[in-house]
């Protein structure tokens, strides 16, 4: 079926959904989904394997609980977050009665990308489906066994009238976007957010950019080296860095830097072993093309005069990249002017926290900044000082996963903000209802005089 008519078979039932898609009816579909994917993980896990190597727990870890938890909650609070709200009036609106009521914005569509290809198609869709709307997904190409697994997991779970996944690439894409959705959530790159961006203009649909860009982390100088370390390491390797709000660069210190680089080669040997190729946890890239940036970046960096402290090693067949980290970057490389998005860490030695906070802020607004440090003083006047998406202290990747934080991209790292209660706004469109029991507004009617007559006396 084409773009066209499954928007159109989608859309044409927006004005019976509104009336009869009841709370308990979107907890009941969100139900089915669970089941669904509870009765489906092994083959998630082979499709995530094929995909990106991804290791099971990591599967479960960061694709499948991320949507479990988001339906959970979702259902949980469903019903409150659902209820029109009273408002008081004011004082010129005395005698009236006014009420917020979350309303479904129609039917929506999805755009995914490819590195937590799972998750990011399906937990988006949580949100819509708990908001009241239907949707379309476009799940990522370049994670084909992902998007045959979620066509198929839709197709068998959910009502062929609310959910429909269409599958391939930048034509499909395109073809979606020229449809007028009432809502596009997009997940990808700034380049492509943009192209979305231009094509809602032309239907005026609202957006949700969820997008990436370089996040980096400061270390204070009191920071606890190993902790940081671990944390770190765990942020950065996850998903051989394919993550957007993967620790890019860190800032480091300049006499902490050798204990740094030495917690980071010890717990990158902890969690990968000393060849992390023959790791079980650790997963590859996606493909040829990503694997060539990365290489390329590297051996970039390498020739300008960057010191390789751990890793380095790459096996384009097996689309490896060993967990990789820097020292001594030039500031003029790819890696430190692109999203790395992938296994390599630049280890930045400073000397002045103000002109590394000069620097950040010279930059693209980040989609996650991480500061490990113990003074409340420093910790106070970073988190004052910086702007970004999110701000993670003592911690990487974790605030992904608290339902009750919003999650998003400030500028260019994204537009709106996604799970819980968050997520259930981006999809619903807040309907104020204002009645008339017996207010006066006779005096805002000509002619005028009443009116008048009132500011003459006043
Ligand atoms: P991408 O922008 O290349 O692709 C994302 C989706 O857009 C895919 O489904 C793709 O088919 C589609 N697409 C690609 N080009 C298009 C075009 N010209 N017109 C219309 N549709 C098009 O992103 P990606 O490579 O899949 O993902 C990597 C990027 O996504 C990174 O920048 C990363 O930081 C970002 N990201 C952000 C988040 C977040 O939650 N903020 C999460 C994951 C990834």
């Amino acid at each position: 079926m084409s773009a066209a008519a499954t928007y159109a078979r989608l859309a044409a039932g927006d004005a019976a959904r509104r009336v009869a898609f009841s709370v308990a009816k979107r907890r009941a579909v969100l139900a089915r989904l669970a089941e669904g994917i509870r009765a489906r993980e092994a083959e998630i896990m082979a499709a995530l394997a094929a995909d990106l190597g991804k290791p099971e727990v990591e599967v479960r870890i960061s694709e499948i609980i991320p949507v479990l938890s988001e339906i959970r909650h979702s259902a949980r609070h469903l019903q409150r977050w659902a209820r029109p709200r009273r408002v008081m009036p004011t004082l010129a609106m005395l005698g009236t009665r006014g009420t917020i009521r979350p309303e479904p914005k129609g039917t929506v569509l999805i755009i995914a990308p490819w590195n937590y290809p799972f998750c990011l198609a399906l937990g988006p869709l949580v949100s819509a489906l708990a908001a009241g709307n239907a949707a379309v997904i476009k799940p990522s190409e370049l994670a084909p066994a992902t998007s045959a697994l979620i066509a198929a997991l839709v197709k068998d779970t959910l009502p062929e009238d609310l959910v429909a996944v269409v599958e391939g690439g930048v034509e499909t894409s395109t073809e979606l976007l020229a449809q007028p959705f009432d809502h596009i959530f997009f997940t990808g790159s700034p380049a492509v957010g943009r192209v979305v961006m231009a094509a809602a203009a032309k239907t005026l649909a609202s957006v949700t950019l969820e997008l990436g860009g370089k996040s980096p982390v400061i270390l204070g100088a009191g920071a606890d080296v190993k902790k940081a370390a671990r944390m770190l390491a765990w942020g950065k390797f996850q998903n051989a860095g394919q993550t957007c709000i993967a620790p890019d660069h860190v800032f480091v210190p300049r006499a902490m830097e050798p204990a740094f680089t030495a917690a980071l080669r010890a717990e990158i040997a902890r969690m990968y072993g000393a060849d992390p190729l023959a790791s079980p946890s650790y997963a590859r890239l996606v493909g040829a093309r990503h694997f060539a940036r990365l290489k390329g970046m590297l051996d970039e960096a390498l020739s300008k005069g960057a010191t390789l402290v751990a890793g380095g090693a790459a096996q384009e067949a097996a689309r490896y990249l060993a967990p990789t980290v820097l020292t001594g970057v030039p500031g003029e490389t790819a890696l430190m002017r692109e999203e790395i998005f992938g296994p390599v860490l630049p280890v930045i030695a400073y000397d002045d926290l103000e002109a590394v906070l000069a620097q950040i802020e010279a930059g693209e607004k980040p989609l996650a900044l991480y500061l490990f440090a113990r003074d409340r003083a420093v910790i106070a006047r970073i988190t004052a000082a910086t702007t970004s998406g999110a701000l993670g202290i003592n911690v990487t990747l974790a605030h992904f996963l608290h339902l009750n934080l919003p999650f998003g991209g400030i500028g260019t790292s994204g537009l709106g903000a996604a799970h819980g209660r968050w997520g259930f706004a981006a999809f619903s469109h807040a309907k104020p209802v204002l009645e008339n029991r017996f207010a006066v507004l006779d005096p805002l009617m000509p002619p005028y005089t009443t009116f008048s007559a009132r500011l003459a006396q006043a």
